[in-house]
């Protein structure tokens, strides 16, 4: 995500959605139920009473160890009892109620507590087993929600059904909702969902999109990706196009005509950016949707779709928010491909995300801001020794303003810093190998400085050690 906060000099994105689709499901034929969780979601939207109803349904397959429970987010819930400042509380709560829930098809015990839902499987499911979970949901989609949203004509609809916990060496991840950074955190899964929406309506996905409006109910399918967003709208005009293969779609509202050009033009260049030099863009579509998504948020990251606001406000006065579109695109590859716990490193892909994004700017819009960043930087290492923070703590250690500049800024100056001491192309080839080694997969802050110090061939665990944990130096520096 990009918060409007957090720099002096940029700020607010959103992005919609972009989806993979049917093809790909059909290309790679049945999906492995072994290897991934298989959710499939009827979704029928009532715009008048603003809510999703439907079945949802999902496939896990059981590794590690023997399975007994199963958890799963209900983040909408947040939206309900609105815990967080009083400026983004929403305008109408919003909220994800489930019934009649089933494993294998025997009605189960399960327990919602806030964004939590519990499921007990009744005998415990071995390694190598599937069991399948399923339920009848309501959504009510919050208006003024962060991300997950309703305004005119338009539904946002992210994190929006039950989702999985993640369940790894560590344990169960069921942390709380919270309203500072991204915190969501899912693996690799396939998804079929079925829309049945009013007719006009535009339909905005993770998956690849019909191009027209949809008159009746529609499956999209998307193997292979982190979450599924949607958003289904009558406000919105596309502009089409193509980076490669891929289909770069830029959606915008009346009254942004004026900037809809120019950020497609960037989205496509930011596509064959990243792709170039970190590695290819694994699916067939990309959505940007223009528009504000909730409070403080400039934009905002999902497989196949990311949103933007259209314009920010600079040193230079308003401008196109072509930044914000370049790092919501960025996250594409981090966070959408190479994975990352957004919630105990959120670091980990919003570092690297802001540097990509610095990186768009400066080689292909003329931008070097890094002496802006490295100087913001500077301030991180102030608030070090006053609250003792780094920039590998979870979400729940920091406060808004101290995120972005612990979270973003600090580490992509630390990047710009590397570029400084090992060169471009070094950095880019540190990039790309993370890239292609923890692609689908879930890396961490050691695996990137595992690869850094290989590809550079040198030991660059004290750099990151300063840079990231405010370490000092385990031996003196040489004198030159
Ligand atoms: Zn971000």
């Amino acid at each position: 995500m990009k918060r409007r906060l957090f720099f002096a000099v940029t700020f607010m994105l959103a992005l919609a959605m972009l989806l993979e689709s049917t093809c790909v499901a059909a290309e790679r034929g049945v999906p492995d139920l072994r290897e991934r969780p298989y959710y499939s979601i009827q979704a029928k939207y009532n715009d008048a009473a603003s809510k999703v109803t439907g079945h949802f349904s999902v496939k896990v397959p059981v590794r590690g160890e023997a399975l007994t429970e199963l958890y799963f987010h209900l983040y909408p819930n947040a939206f309900d009892d609105w815990k967080w400042g009083a400026e983004s509380r929403p305008e109408e709560p919003g909220y994800l109620k489930v019934r009649d829930v089933k494993v294998d098809g025997v009605k189960a015990r399960h327990k919602n507590k806030g964004t939590l839902l519990n499921v007990q499987l009744p005998t415990p499911v071995r390694p190598g087993e599937t069991t399948q979970v399923e339920m009848d949901y309501v959504l009510k989609i919050p208006k003024g929600g962060m991300r997950l949203n309703r305004f005119k004509n338009t539904a946002f609809l992210a994190q929006w059904y039950p989702m999985l916990a993640v369940k790894d060496r560590e344990g169960w991840h069921i942390d709380p909702y919270t309203s500072t950074g991204d915190p969501f955190y899912s693996r690799m899964s396939d998804f079929e969902v079925t829309f049945d929406i009013p007719e006009g309506y535009q339909l905005i996905t993770t998956a690849q999109d019909f191009p027209d409006p949809v008159s009746s109910s529609v499956t999209l399918r998307q193997a292979n990706v982190r979450d599924f967003a949607a958003v289904i709208t009558k406000d919105y005009e596309p502009v089409r196009g193509k980076a490669g293969k891929t289909k770069v779609n830029l959606w915008y509202q009346k009254g942004m005509e004026d900037v809809a050009q120019e950020l497609h033009d960037a989205a496509i260049a930011g596509m064959e950016f990243f792709g170039k030099y970190f590695g290819p863009y694994p699916y067939k579509e990309v959505d940007v949707v223009l528009g504000e998504t909730g409070y403080g948020i400039a934009g905002m990251e999902y497989p196949g779709l990311v949103t933007s606001l259209d314009k920010i406000t600079t040193r230079k006065g308003e401008r196109p928010a072509v930044n914000v579109v370049a790092h919501e695109l960025a996250h594409q590859w981090w966070y959408g491909v190479v994975g990352n716990n957004q919630v105990k490193e959120p670091w980990l892909d919003e570092g690297l995300t802001t540097f990509s994004e610095f990186l768009f700017m400066e080689e292909k819009m003329g931008e070097d801001e890094r002496d802006l960043l490295v100087k913001a930087a500077e301030r991180t290492d102030e608030i070090n020794r006053e609250k003792g923070i780094t920039s590998v703590e979870s979400l729940y250690q920091y406060s808004d303003p101290i995120y972005g500049l612990m979270v973003y800024t600090r580490p992509a100056a630390m990047m710009w810093k590397l570029v400084d001491k090992l060169g471009k192309d070094k950095v880019l080839e540190i990039m790309s190998t993370y890239y292609d080694r923890y692609r689908f997969q879930t890396a961490t802050t050691r695996d990137f400085i595992r690869v850094a110090s290989e590809v550079a061939g040198q030991d660059l665990e004290p750099f990151f050690d300063r840079w990231l944990y405010f370490k000092k130096d385990r031996a003196p520096e040489k004198k030159k």
